[in-house]
């Protein structure tokens, strides 16, 4: 370990969001030194790394160069150019997650297959190369309503994602190579991350349970622990050990699921990092996930992940409506409550719905830190003025 601190060690971050940033402060406890690669020099990461490179993390050159400066890459975003990981890796360089990880799980076709060949439930699907080929199979009688159409690459938080109910959503299909999927019966959308590292240790964080925003398309509350039986709990356990085993997971994993109107739970999709459903691991659990990611990419004994207390974390979206350079109403409101844990990432200009922040409430009844994040939420407005 003594290896890693106040040395020459550098860990290279891909993408410089509020995940590298988290990610370069947890870091920074240890004084392990960290390098950033972002297109844009104001990214949040920037303040807080120790070196900050421009350059785009789909450019292979970029992600080349910056890999040579480096002793091992992690990143914060799946669309990472993988040519230049593969070739990085193939020269004897430390990347954790595997490059070969990161490529089944970006393309969300390759991710679904990799599902089927492992009998991990997922809902059923069809791969299209466009959308002449979806409707040609409505047409046929191959293909029924309702579905959701997910672009095999570059989605993020719903954006990629059509949710086509009958004939009248048809103008929103998309026009690209994509995973056709049934639409799931939705109970709960609970999520579950795993760690895992070198020597094939693993911890597995308390599940959470996310209440998406219709319009945003983001999670509006999150709330841990997840009020789901044991059984769902147990099985949500085994579903992850299962999908980072096969993956050979070394660094951190978010699953997503779904537990539908049955009481069935289905994979919905994993992201090979951490997550927007672990921010509340900061304060609530003795080691937060950009810790862990940390000690699973240098193959350190992983942390506990014990929680200290009942969480619910919500996300600060710029509101409809104001774009530009931000201001945070209602922020010394909130300062005054107890258990409210602002953070903000640092972006300097808002735009409608747009990530600037989160907030973890702690408290040690769950139904008392719901309560507070809705009074939080009402007080606290993200604009521009
Ligand atoms: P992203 O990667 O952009 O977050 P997701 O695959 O997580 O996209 O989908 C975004 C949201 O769309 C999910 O959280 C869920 O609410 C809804 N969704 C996705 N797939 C399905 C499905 N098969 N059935 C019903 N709803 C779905």
């Amino acid at each position: 370990m003594s290896k890693y601190l106040s040395s020459d060690f550098k860990l290279g971050i891909i993408c410089g969001g509020q995940l590298g940033k988290m990610l370069g402060l947890a870091a920074a406890n240890w004084d392990v030194s960290t390098h950033v690669l972002d297109a844009n020099e104001d990214c949040p990461a920037a303040k807080v790394c120790n070196e900050y490179t421009k350059g785009h993390h789909t450019d292979f050159d970029a992600v080349y160069a910056f890999g040579k400066k480096v002793d091992l890459i992690t990143f914060e975003i799946e669309h990472v150019n993988i040519e230049a990981l593969k070739k990085l890796k193939s020269e004897g360089k430390a990347i954790f997650p595997d490059p070969e990880l990161l490529e089944t799980i970006k393309d969300k076709g390759l991710q679904k297959l990799f599902y089927q060949k492992h009998n991990i439930p997922t809902s059923n699907f069809e791969l299209y190369e466009n959308a002449d080929q979806i409707l040609a199979a409505i047409k046929e009688g191959k293909l029924q309503y309702p579905f959701v159409q997910k672009s095999r690459t570059d989605g993020y938080d719903g954006k990629g994602v059509a949710v086509i109910q009958s004939e009248k959503d048809l103008e929103l299909i998309l026009p690209v190579p994509s995973v056709v999927e049934d639409a799931v019966a939705i109970e709960k959308e609970i999520a579950i991350s795993i760690a895992r590292n070198q020597k094939g240790e693993m911890a597995l964080y308390p599940l959470v349970e996310m209440e998406f925003s219709e319009t945003a398309n983001l999670v509006e509350f999150l709330s841990c622990p997840a009020n789901v039986s044991e059984s769902i709990e147990k099985e949500a356990i085994s579903l992850a050990i299962k999908i980072a085993e096969a993956l050979d997971l070394v660094g951190i994993l978010a699953v997503e699921l779904f537990l539908d109107k049955q009481g069935n739970l289905s994979v919905n999709e994993c992201a090979p990092r951490t997550h927007n459903s672990g921010h509340h691991t900061i304060e609530n659990n003795y080691t937060s996930q950009f810790e862990q990611q940390i000690r699973a990419v240098l193959n350190l004994p992983l942390g506990s992940t014990k929680m200290k207390s009942p969480a619910v974390m919500i996300n600060l979206l710029g509101e409809d409506n104001y774009s530009g350079p931000v201001y945070y109403e209602g922020f010394e409101e909130i300062m005054q409550m107890e258990g409210v844990h602002p953070h903000i990432y640092g972006k300097s200009t808002t735009k409608p719905f747009r990530k600037m922040g989160h907030i973890t409430i702690v408290d040690d009844s769950l139904e008392n830190a719901i309560e507070k994040a809705r009074e939080v939420k009402e007080k606290i407005k993200v604009i521009s003025r």
